[in-house]
């Protein structure tokens, strides 16, 4: 099954919105293959923002980044990687769709509540960055047969 990387940022933290935002994962039923918390350093973040690094925002985003532990998720399912994207909506929370996590909880472009992998490739990649092999788990919820036809599942 697909899996994709979900931080929740230091504001979602600092707000008190953790428990619900997972609430939303869950209750769409996704799966939980991965969870904790962790201070971002320096390193790791330069790596995951690469592609933003040159941005005049960019000190911005990392003293925000940096301005409490964050919860950073493994989070699997079919399609999981598209689905997640279209929950949490577009970038900027004050553009993003009402329904959508960044919608309904955010007032922000930087402050959006939510990371989430944006390709099934970068989903690989940076669930190696945050998570070491033995803390993501591969178990199959009860639920399963009652989330998917069995033929969605192959
Ligand atoms: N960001 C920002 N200003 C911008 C664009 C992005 O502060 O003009 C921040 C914002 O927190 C965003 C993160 O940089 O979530 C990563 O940007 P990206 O374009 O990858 O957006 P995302 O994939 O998070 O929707
Ligand atoms: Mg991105």
């Amino acid at each position: 099954m697909q899996q994709t990387l979900i931080i929740l940022k230091p504001s979602t933290v600092q707000r008190g919105l953790v428990g619900e935002v997972i609430d939303r994962f869950q209750k769409k039923g996704l799966i939980i293959a991965g969870i904790k918390m962790m201070q971002l350093g320096d390193e790791i973040l330069r790596e995951h923002y690469a592609h933003l690094v040159d941005k005049p925002f960019f000190p911005s985003l990392l003293k925000s980044m940096q301005a409490t532990p964050v919860i950073v998720m493994c989070l699997r399912g079919v399609d999981v990687v598209e689905v997640v994207r279209a929950m949490i909506g577009a970038t900027n929370s004050r553009k993003a769709a009402p329904g959508t996590i960044r919608g309904d909880y955010g007032m922000s472009g930087q402050e959006n509540i939510v990371h989430a992998s944006d390709s099934p490739e970068n989903a690989e990649i940076e669930v190696r960055r945050f998570f070491a092999p033995g803390e993501i788990f591969d178990y199959s919820p009860v639920t399963l047969s009652a989330t998917y036809a069995a033929d969605e599942l192959k």
